[in-house]
């Protein structure tokens, strides 16, 4: 079960409830929760969408889109059904916010799904949770079934007539590849989770055929809190061009590992050294992984920075999904950097060359680094297999590994020489329970 932590300069705003017992509806509903939504059918989709627009919402998954505008996107005639399909599909390591959601406040995500249909005319949403997130199944199907029950969701839902939306439950199988919004539409239809050429983009053509609406779920999550909050309201809360909060999960080596709900631009050493109680044992910062493992690392003196998309982007790195890995100077960046690919080399679904031969090619050679066997060139060759798998994929994922990697080549060449000279840092593994202590 995940510790719930707390902080001073936390603005709770989506994790409000969390603690709560707000996976009941009875207390969702004392607690403020589906008058967001009533409010979304008296006012129509225009004005949903200009509220999302003026909020500065974010993609929390990673991409960072602007919400109202991908909404903005769904045509507003179409001949096939439209769809909203929610991505719980959360494996990131280092990533574990839409858990806490699922868990505490699953009423949130309904309730946000269904105004994004409100939004877009689309009478159907899915939520689609990771395979490893079964055990949350139960919470969400109950919290859907207590919905349909009080009239929130089915035919005519608080009692206006016409106005219709179903939500649909689904879990995958274990799959990272399916984070990737095509390959999650691929799984939900039943087929194997692997990425659709864009364009076409999902939407004009995306579940079924239909045009559709695919967020993460804390942004989905976080709409409902910005129509009671207002939209102009909820984007002064963070940073330029970055609205609003968003929840940070810290882990890895530092005194109180946990979900924070912090705003948007918050200052990423302060979010470690205050927010996170500091580094564990009071040992020096080595490095920090920013965003989920698919972010370059940034190095000690590179962390006084703004948590959010553009500052990220301009410290040569990404906000990512807001795991926030941390580094103490004891842990080997070569015994990291090799279980980093070992997990893409292991997630690469195969389907294009760049990213299964490339993903495959850099364990090897960091296995045989890392056991003894490796020699000078093994450092350009890891750094020429990166380069060349950038860029060169049919998704993210090719890139996701190759990031990384490069970073860590770039900002540790010295500790990989070292490495070849007998110079190693004391072996430490990052535990599971550190990578992943944030949410568990
Ligand atoms: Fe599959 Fe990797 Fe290609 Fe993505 S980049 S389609 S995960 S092989």
């Amino acid at each position: 079960m995940p510790v719930l932590v707390s902080h001073p300069d936390e603005v709770k705003i989506i994790s409000k409830r969390f603690g709560q017992g707000a996976a009941d509806i009875d207390k969702y509903i004392e607690l403020d929760g589906y008058k967001a939504v009533q409010k979304c059918i008296e006012q129509g989709p225009e004005w949903i969408i200009a509220e999302m627009k003026a909020s500065g919402l974010r993609g929390r998954g990673g991409a960072g889109f602007p919400t109202g505008m991908k909404w903005s996107f769904i045509p507003k005639e179409s001949a096939k059904p439209k769809y909203i399909l929610v991505n719980g599909d959360e494996s990131e390591p280092g990533t574990c916010k839409d858990h806490v959601i699922f868990l505490h406040d699953p009423h949130s995500v309904i309730e946000g799904t269904t105004i994004a249909g409100l939004a877009t005319g689309a009478k159907m949403g899915f939520i689609y949770l990771r395979g490893e997130y079964r055990y949350l199944l139960k919470i969400v199907e109950k919290a859907v079934a207590d919905a349909y029950a009080k009239g929130f969701l089915g035919k005519n839902i608080f009692g206006k007539e016409g106005v219709d939306f179903e939500i649909i439950t689904q879990t995958g199988a274990g799959a990272y590849e399916v984070g990737e919004e095509s390959a999650l539409m691929e799984s939900l239809e039943g087929k194997r989770g692997v990425p659709r050429i864009k364009p076409p983009f999902p939407a004009i053509v995306g579940l079924y055929g239909g045009p559709t609406v695919i967020n993460n779920a804390e942004t989905i999550a976080s709409v409902p809190a910005i129509i009671n909050y207002g939209g102009e309201a909820y984007a002064k809360v963070g940073s330029e061009r970055n609205g609003g909060t968003r929840l940070f999960g810290i882990s890895g080596m530092v005194e109180k590992p946990g979900i924070y709900e912090l705003p948007m631009g918050y200052n990423l050493k302060k979010a470690i050294y205050e927010v996170a109680g500091g580094i564990k044992g009071g040992r020096a910062l080595k490095a920090v992984v920013p965003g989920g493992s698919s972010c370059p690392v940034l190095l000690p003196d590179e962390i006084d920075v703004g948590l959010d998309f553009d500052q990220m982007a301009k410290a040569g790195t990404m906000l990512g999904s807001g795991g926030i890995v941390v580094l103490d100077e004891t842990v080997s960046i070569v015994e990291f950097a090799l279980r980093t690919i070992k997990f893409y080399q292991h997630e690469s679904c195969g389907w294009c060359i760049p990213c299964r031969e490339g993903t495959d090619w850099l364990k090897k050679t960091l296995t045989r680094f890392y056991d003894g066997g490796g020699n000078k060139k093994d450092i350009a060759n890891i750094q020429y297999l990166a380069e060349n798998m950038m860029g060169r994929t049919f998704c993210p994922l090719g890139d996701a590994a190759a990031m990384p990697t490069l970073g860590f080549i770039k900002k540790f060449r010295h500790e990989f020489e070292a490495y070849l000279e007998g110079h190693r840092t004391e072996k430490h593994f990052i535990t599971t329970d550190e990578l992943i202590g944030a949410g568990h």
